[in-house]
């Protein structure tokens, strides 16, 4: 089977792994820190705190955000993961799912702007398929009506925006090392933010509320082992050249689909990471079926979040051009180990 994502796992990977493995510290030793350290500063940031996977960061960039009593909804784009949401929901918060623009199904920030009430407190962007939203309209956005700016960067490890590396365009980023994303530590995941009492918060948050040995609020365990820093540290000095070779890999599809007009691949900016490619093909059904029987795995991202059953059961919301596109949305096999044979197999199932 020809994945739409894997992992590129090298030798001096594992020995870096191996290393810890046989060091006193297994987890809470000096590869976490050096791993934050390495992180922040290759993105950019003051702080990075990592967590145990991308969702337990979500969880704790929402807990992070100040409550009052009027104040509880989030709003955040329905073509994401479900993680995205979900962690509004862990928080006792109101998802409010706002359309996208259609060429890149990025969140549309003149209607993020329409869909502020005096009880929205933070928006989750997300940088859909490795691309960064438009950060110099959303950072206005939430400056002019003080709301929390949270993005969800878990496809955009790598990328820019007008320069600015992903991970110092919002108050808090999300990052996630899960095996399909552009780098990985197993499960993993990585806030980065330049406000030290967030900071200092997410830093207890992850160690079950303990500040030094008092415990001062309810937290969770979500650290991440010194055995997956280890690889994470190794994997970071790689993330460029993963980008890179996605980067190629993108660009060969594009050369294919150019001059067609039944496979249009998803606009995609320069300085995306290449999480994703994505493509809006007419007759999907057919190509799921070909795809299937050449052993190409289909996946779509994504069914909109709103229309999971538990989603549709509490919240309602319309989101018309995220629900036409996602019914002629197709996703690609894109990764560094891709070969090139089993991309012309891909394409040629497409035509
Ligand atoms: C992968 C992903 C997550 C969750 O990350 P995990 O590390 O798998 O928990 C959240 N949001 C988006 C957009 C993702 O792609």
């Amino acid at each position: 089977m020809i994945p739409y994502g894997r992992q590129t796992i090298e030798k001096d990977d594992i020995q870096a792994v191996v290393n810890v493995l046989k060091s006193d510290w297994l987890t809470t030793g000096p590869k976490v820190e050096e791993f934050e350290k390495a992180f922040a500063e290759y993105v950019g940031a003051k702080y990075a705190i990592s967590f145990s996977n991308g969702t337990a960061a979500l969880h704790g960039a929402v807990s992070s955000i100040k409550k009052s009593h009027n104040r509880d909804e989030i709003i955040t784009t329905p073509m994401t993961f479900a993680a995205t949401a979900n962690s509004i929901l862990y928080s006792d918060l109101v998802p409010v799912f706002v359309d996208v623009e259609e060429d890149t199904l990025l969140i549309d920030p003149q209607k993020v702007e329409s869909a502020i009430t005096e009880k929205t407190i933070a928006i989750i962007a997300v940088d859909y398929a490795g691309q960064p939203c438009n950060y110099d309209a959303l950072r206005e956005i939430a400056y002019k009506h003080t709301l929390i700016l949270i993005a969800d960067a878990c496809h955009s490890l790598g990328a820019a925006y007008k320069d600015k590396k992903v991970g110092t365009l919002a108050d808090m980023t999300i990052f996630s090392f899960h095996p399909v994303k552009v780098m990985t530590t197993g499960e993993g995941g990585m806030i980065t933010t330049d406000i030290k009492s967030i900071a200092e918060f997410l830093k207890a948050f992850r160690n079950h509320g303990r500040q030094s040995s008092d415990m001062n609020f309810l937290g969770f365990n979500y650290r991440l082992t010194d055995i997956q820093c280890a690889l994470g540290l190794s994997q970071l000095r790689k993330v460029d050249t993963f980008v890179k070779i996605r980067k190629d890999i993108a660009k060969d599809y594009h050369d294919w689909f150019r001059f067609g007009n039944r496979i249009i691949p998803l606009f995609i900016k320069e300085d995306s990471a290449y999480h994703l490619y994505v493509v809006k093909v007419e007759n999907r059904d057919v190509v799921i079926k070909a795809f299937t029987e050449a052993g190409i795995a289909t996946v779509i991202h994504y069914p909109l979040v709103y229309k999971h059953k538990y989603y549709q059961d509490r919240f309602d919301a319309n989101c018309p051009i995220a629900e036409k596109v996602s019914k002629q949305i197709l996703s690609l096999p894109i990764y560094p180990t891709l070969r090139y044979e089993n991309q012309l197999k891909v394409i040629s199932n497409l035509f």
